[in-house]
């Protein structure tokens, strides 16, 4: 199928492809750095574990420790949890 040529006016809103539909359409192809980068962010990681302060077990942040049931407060305080069944 050969293109009709449009003015940019007439081009406004129009998909260059197929010009009877009036769909967003990328203007270019995402780059190959463009396209890695997104999905670079989106990759899952592992989440960051830190160390408690009685045991030493590795506890996510801002959790009572899982093995201890410590949790250390931002002035220090450390503060025991107990688990309920
Ligand atoms: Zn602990």
């Amino acid at each position: 199928m050969r293109l009709k040529r449009l003015s940019p006016k007439q081009r406004i809103g129009t998909n260059q492809r197929n010009p009877s539909t009036k769909m967003a359409a990328p203007k270019r192809r995402t780059s190959k750095m463009k396209q890695r980068s997104r999905l670079a962010a989106q990759a899952w990681k592992a989440p960051k574990l830190g160390s408690c302060p009685k045991c030493g077990a590795a506890v996510p942040g801002h959790t009572a420790c899982p093995h201890c049931g410590t949790y250390k407060t931002q002035s220090g305080a450390e503060v025991v949890v107990k688990k309920v069944d």
